[in-house]
């Protein structure tokens, strides 16, 4: 097992981390910015190393000045957490080279998972349902006009490197792909510095899940269930909860066994999700995520298996030590993601956070960063709390989540809070029935 493993990461995350390294008696580096000096994750870590100014590209996307951390104060491993370099194969390539572990997937996986191309063609050689869409990526706008022919309107472009819900865009007829697809192409090159895009029949009334997979060293795999994600704005997730209320146990255990047959197959290793979308008793795999989740908490909750314990074992040549028939499901779990953001219009609301108060009692959970007295800077991502809840079922994880939002106090600063109380109040929430569009229009309407 290792000795010291350095975090590289920020916020809630780089906690969540921590949290697992103290608890398996592993010490812990973190990295900062100087914007981030005073953050928590640094206050709790047993060293602390500042790695660049507040800019994430200087400070957190530095790759140099991490290894440099991690050479200096001897880490022998080293966790990338979710966003920044955590899907960057060049990064995990060059820790391995330098003799350190990283925490993760190989880099060739991760390579193979981060252009969506590749990912689809591996999915589909893996076995795995995929969307229909185009085999390449669409360089010229003929070449788009003709796959939208053959996928049939209405049709979504996307970026083939993407992530973020970023450089995505429908379209409905000949008329709207020209610009869609140039709006598209811009965006991708904007956001990740390549403008290249594929296509994907647009599913109208899909809901997003994703399968959860833990994967040793030794070919061992199994999956921890499902999330269901489908609340989304702008592509983006904005609560999740596990199990899927659209799914049976029977479903659940044929996906599973559909998705633990493709990472065996593909030699996958360490924590990954498969995302689907699912329409009309159908799964159709979108992307395959090589990282720890922003949801993985829910998994967790419903399961009992500490994800981030399980990334570190794997990564440090341990088996799994259980099989598929170990894991069992209990109860019900959701998550809030909880954003510094006006709740109405979603602009940003960085600033000082003058009180803080976060709910507790049996079943519910807050990983934040936050305090009183912390500022939030407008640097990095808006995300500041995940809060959540387990039930025994689904109906008392609810009651719960009322609960428990009713108890949260964050002063000084604005968060989707509101947000978060308004939706657990409304009755296609409380029935389960909803798809990836409609959290879109319950905002649009009562936003
Ligand atoms: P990203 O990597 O940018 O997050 P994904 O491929 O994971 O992109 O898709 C993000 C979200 O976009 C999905 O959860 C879903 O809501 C929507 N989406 C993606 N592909 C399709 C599709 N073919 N049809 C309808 N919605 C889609």
């Amino acid at each position: 097992m290792f000795d010291k493993i350095l975090i590289a990461n920020r916020g809630e995350i780089a906690l969540r981390i921590l949290r697992a390294c103290k608890e398996m008696g592993i010490r812990t580096v973190a990295v900062h910015s100087t914007i981030d000096k005073d953050a928590m994750h640094v206050r709790l870590a047993d060293e602390a190393v500042c790695i660049g100014p507040a800019s994430a590209k200087a400070s957190y996307l530095n790759k140099a000045a991490i290894l440099s951390a991690a050479t200096i104060t001897g880490a022998d491993a080293i966790h990338p957490g979710y966003g920044f370099l955590s899907e960057n194969a060049d990064f995990a390539a060059i820790v391995e080279e330098h003799d350190i572990t990283f925490i993760g997937p190989s880099p060739a996986h991760i390579r193979m998972m981060g252009d969506k191309i590749t990912a689809k063609q591996a999915a589909l050689s893996a076995g795995l349902p995929c969307v229909p869409g185009s085999a390449g990526s669409l360089d010229t706008e003929e070449a788009a006009l003709k796959a939208a022919e053959e996928i049939g309107y209405p049709v979504l472009i996307k970026a083939t490197a993407g992530g973020g819900g970023k450089g995505m865009k429908a379209a409905h007829n000949a008329q709207e792909l020209a610009h869609s697809w140039r709006m598209a192409r811009s965006e991708a090159g904007a956001s990740f510095g390549n403008a290249d895009v594929y296509m994907e029949k647009l599913l109208l009334h899909p809901r997003h899940i994703e399968m959860q997979i833990l994967a040793d060293n030794y070919g061992a795999v199994v999956h921890l269930g499902e999330r269901d994600c489908s609340l989304q704005r702008r592509h983006q997730k904005v609560l999740e909860e596990a199990p899927s209320a659209a799914l049976t146990p029977e479903q659940r255990a044929d996906i599973g066994q559909v998705a633990c047959a493709a990472i065996a197959k593909l030699g996958y290793r360490n924590a990954g999700t498969i995302e689907f979308l699912y329409e009309d008793g159908k799964f159709y795999f979108i992307e395959m995520n090589t990282r720890l989740q922003v949801e993985h908490p829910v998994t967790e909750a419903i399961t009992g298996i500490d994800l981030v314990r399980e990334q570190i074992r794997i990564a440090a040549g341990e088996k799994l030590g259980y099989t598929q028939k170990d894991i069992k499901f209990t109860g019900h779990a959701m998550e809030c993601r909880i954003n510094a953001e006006d709740p109405q219009t979603f602009t940003p609301c960085p600033g000082l956070v003058t009180g803080y108060h976060p709910p507790g009692g049996l079943g519910v959970r807050v990983d934040s960063g936050l305090f009183a007295g912390y500022r939030v800077p407008p640097t990095y991502d808006s995300m500041v709390a995940k809060l959540i809840v387990h039930g025994a079922n689904r109906e008392q994880a609810i009651m719960r989540l009322r609960r428990a939002i009713g108890e949260y106090v964050i002063d000084g600063i604005k968060t989707t809070l509101p947000l978060h109380n308004r939706l657990v109040h409304e009755p296609d929430f409380i029935n389960g029935d909803y798809d990836i569009h409609w959290l879109e229009r319950f905002v649009g309407h009562k936003g």
